[in-house]
Parts: structure tokens; sequence; C-alpha cells
């Protein structure tokens, strides 16, 4: 028996270990951990080197996974400008005009986050808008849910986007409008996207920020260069926690090709899910519904593939060993994503799962059981978008809003949870607090449950049930130290920090 490298003591562990859910010592040695237990059980393995914490009844949980980040392209925003707190519109502007002369020779000045639903305009930025920041640096303003993004004219003559293009938007006289979605976007994207070399470099910074909050693992949505970036951040050292890689649909034909398949990689960098889009977003009103748009009765959103299209990608994606991710917040766009999982894969266990997975109807929610289906879901939407009169509310009205996210009956019915943020904003702390204090009933869930979808759940959809997702001997050494006690107070939930985070055994961040 060879000396702990760290070990805790008195201490509210909350294992998340059915068979054991609470502890008071834990002991960690070699990246694992060695005990759980009585503080006797975990103090047996303390040594001369060994850091011993007494936490005096501060709560412990396992290491949080945010099973939906888009962490390393987030590493791209490093530098941007926030638009995130501007309001009213002309605030965002002037933060926009503000960043103007620092824009080197040939840079695009690009802006994150605005969101028209804080604006008494309550309308998109437009070129016109932009060009008031601006008239000839090119300037991009990327609305807070990433599937949309307004640009000035200089930024226009750049990128030279054919009318007609999809997602390109003009008014009846043909003139561009500057707000890019879909395929117009992409091509933005192709033109302002920073190097890996960048990227690597960036994502020390963003990596920490998500160490202050408890994440200790990420399913991160990648494309080539995050992939190429992740592997220069850990050749570099600079890959502070574990990252299993959702990577982007396009790069299907190249992994298949090359032979790889979920689970290539290693206990820090590994191979997970493949990503595709199913549908938009309720705030672009994209993403597909059966009835039409509260706020806009002649929009239902888009599938962004058609059925038969979907069909052969999952199949792809099945047949090449991969679970796929398919983004689907509609509920047409469920529906459809449910009905080809079934088609392609009816036998449950290849762990397929529905990103978002929003507006579920009952019939959904059993069919994903029965397949195996996973949802992966951001509770912290409810917090941004679910309040009376919220983003919700205005697009789907009362009746939708009350069926969304029903985390309850994903539960209750048998389907694996997985949490995330999508970034939007990391956080485990404030998904699990809106999980728990839900406006509608149908969402509510208990406080282990909500635990659970952020660190068991997670495990499970990345097929590392065995090694991670709870505090057990013999698992991976990623635990996160909490002030106060959510279980006690748990309309308080969101307020609690984060004192340490602990990944292989060791103190990674700890509170300043
Ligand atoms: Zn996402």
């Amino acid at each position: 028996m060879t000396d702990a490298d760290l070990v805790l003591v008195d201490g509210e562990v909350h294992t998340m270990d059915p068979a054991r859910p609470r502890a008071h010592g834990v002991a960690f040695g070699g990246g694992r951990i060695v005990a759980v237990g009585t503080n006797a059980q975990a103090e047996k393995w303390a040594g001369k080197t060994t850091e011993v914490v007494e936490l005096g009844g501060k709560v412990v949980v396992p290491g949080f996974i945010d099973a939906h980040a888009h962490l390393m392209e987030s590493a791209s925003r490093v530098g941007n400008v926030d638009l995130g707190g501007c309001a009213p519109m002309a605030a965002a502007l002037d933060v926009l005009r503000a960043a103007v002369p620092h824009a080197g020779p040939g840079e695009w000045v690009v802006g994150d986050d605005w969101d028209e639903s804080r604006w008494p305009e309550a309308r998109y930025l437009t070129c016109e808008d932009l060009d008031r920041a601006s008239p000839d640096v090119p300037i991009a303003a990327v609305r807070v849910d990433r599937h949309m993004a307004s640009v000035n004219s200089a930024a226009l003559g750049l990128l030279k986007i054919p009318l007609g293009t999809r997602g390109f938007d003009a008014t009846s006289a043909g003139r561009p409008t500057g707000v890019l979605k879909e395929d117009a976007l992409e091509a933005m994207w192709d033109v302002v996207w920073p190097s890996a070399e960048r990227l690597a470099r960036n994502f020390r910074e963003v990596a920490t920020r998500a160490l202050s909050l408890g994440i200790t693992t990420v399913h991160d949505v990648v494309g080539a260069d995050e992939i190429r970036a992740y592997q220069i951040a850990k050749a570099g050292g600079a890959l502070p926690l574990r990252a299993t890689l959702m990577a982007r649909d396009r790069l299907l034909p190249h992994l298949a090709a090359a032979g790889l398949s979920r689970g290539f990689g290693d206990e820090w960098l590994r191979l997970g899910a493949v990503k595709v889009f199913g549908d938009g977003s309720l705030g672009a009103r994209t993403a597909a519904l059966f009835q039409p748009y509260k706020d806009d009765p002649t929009e239902s959103g888009m599938l962004i593939h058609p059925p038969r299209e979907l069909r052969d990608i999952l199949a792809g994606i099945h047949a090449a060993g991969f679970p796929s991710a398919v983004h689907a917040i509609g509920d047409r766009a469920i529906e459809l994503v449910i009905e080809t999982i079934e088609a392609v894969a009816p036998e449950a266990g290849p762990r397929h799962r529905i990103e978002h997975a929003e507006l579920l109807h009952p019939e959904h929610v059993e069919r994903m059981a029965r397949n195996g289906i996973i949802a992966s879901c951001q509770p912290n939407f409810i917090g941004q978008w679910s309040r009376p009169g919220g983003m919700y509310e205005k697009r789907l009205g009362f009746e939708r809003t009350a069926r969304n996210n029903p985390y309850r009956e994903v539960l209750e019915k048998g389907v694996v949870l997985a949490f995330g943020s999508d970034g939007m904003p990391y956080g485990p702390m404030e998904g699990i607090h809106w999980a728990v204090n839900a406006p509608f009933g149908i969402q509510g869930i208990t406080m282990d449950q909500a635990v659970a979808a952020y660190t068991v759940g997670g495990a499970f959809a990345a097929f590392d049930e065995t090694d991670g997702g709870t505090l057990a001997v013999g698992k991976r050494g990623d635990a996160v130290i909490l002030s106060g006690n959510a279980w006690q107070e748990p309309e308080t939930i969101r307020e609690t920090h984060v004192e340490r985070t602990i990944i292989a055994g060791r103190v990674a961040w700890r509170a300043p």
C-alpha cells in the first residue's frame, strides 16, 4: 500500500454511487480513487507526502461532466468583444465601435453573444446597424445561440456570399440584410476562424474557467481545427481537463476511412459521438416544429437534412462504430431523429443521443427509452428562457413552453439523461439549480437526479461508466469540493461555488 497523494476527510461526500451514496472520506492515489468511506478508511492511506484536506462538513461530488460543450471552439473567442451584457442595441454598437481602432490591418472585429430578446428593439442586428460602428473594418457579431451572425458592409464585401445561398438573408429587392444563418454563416466562419495553434494557445484560459466551475470532463463538439488544437495543447502539457470529442459529421468519412471509432485515444483525449445537425434553434426560429411559431405563424423552422439524407448520415455513423449526437430541438426534428435511429439501429446499445431534445412529446420519450437513446439536455436553458414572457413563451406560447425540457418525465420513463451547458454559459451548478428549481412540474427533478445527470449521465453517454461518473474505489480521481450545502438549501444552488477541483487525484484548481 503506497501513500495516497490526496486525502479528504470530514466531508459530506455525495458519491453518486448507488452502492454507497454517502461517505466522509476519500483517498486518491496514482490518479485514481483508492478509498471512499469513513474518515478512518481514507486516513489510513495518508503518509508523509500526502496532502490531507479537512473539509469541516463541506460537500464533495464527482467531477462534473459537461456533456455538450464547445470548449475548444470557445477558445476562438478569447480576445473577441463580449456583447452579452449589452442592452439596448446601441450599447452593443458602442462596444463594437470602441474595438474597431484595436483591429490590426486585415483583422476583423468579432463580437459574441448579442441577444435581441434583451433589447427594447427586439430585432436582429443588421448590416446597416453595424455600418454605424464601422463602415470599413469588417465586423461580425454572433448571436448568443451561435446559429446566426450579423455582419457589416465591409464584411459582406470580403465574404462575397452568392445571393440564394442557404441562410443568406436578403430584402425582397435582393439586398443582403447582413444576417447570416446556416450555409451563409459557415462561409463566414471559414474566413474568421483562428488557426489551430492560436486555439491551443487560448485553450488554457477557457480550460481554467471550466475547472473553476468544477468541470473535469467535456464532451466537446469539434471540427478538424479543434481536434488539431487539442493535440497541440496536450503535447504542450496544456490539457488540464479531459475531453471526449464529438467530431462534426463532415469528418466522418475521414475517421471511418482511417479505421477510427469511438473510444480511440486515452483517458484525457478520445473520440466520442459524431455530431449532426437535425434542425436550428428556437431563438432564430429555425428549430423544426409541427405547429408554427407563436410569434411568426408563417414559420415552423427547418430540417437541416431531408429524411433520406439524415438516414444515410446516421447509418454511416452507426456502421463506423460511433454513436450519433443529433442536434434536435423542435418536436418535428426530434421525431424524425428518433424514427431514423430506430431504422438504422433497431437494437438498444449504441447509445445514440439527441442533443437538446427540448420539445419532447410523451411518445418521443417512450420511444427513446425503448431504443436506449440518450437525452443530452441543457438545464441552463430553463433559467435563460423559461421565465414568464421569456424567449420560450414568445416563440412557443405557454402550452408548449410548459412541455419543454421535461426532465422529470425523461427520467420517469427510463431515458438516460446527460446534462451539459452548450456553453451558454458554462456552469454545472447553474444548470442543476434550474433543473431542481424548474418552473413546470414536468421539468423539476431532485438534487441527486440533477447531479447524477451532470456526472453519471455523461459518463454513460461516453461508455465511460466503469471509469468515471461516480466516486468509487478504482475510478478516476475526479472530484469537486463545493461551498455551502445545495442539498439542504435548494433555492440557493446557483450561489454555490467551487472551492477546489480535483483531477486525477490532484488539486487542479482552487478558489483564490
Ligand atoms: Zn451545441
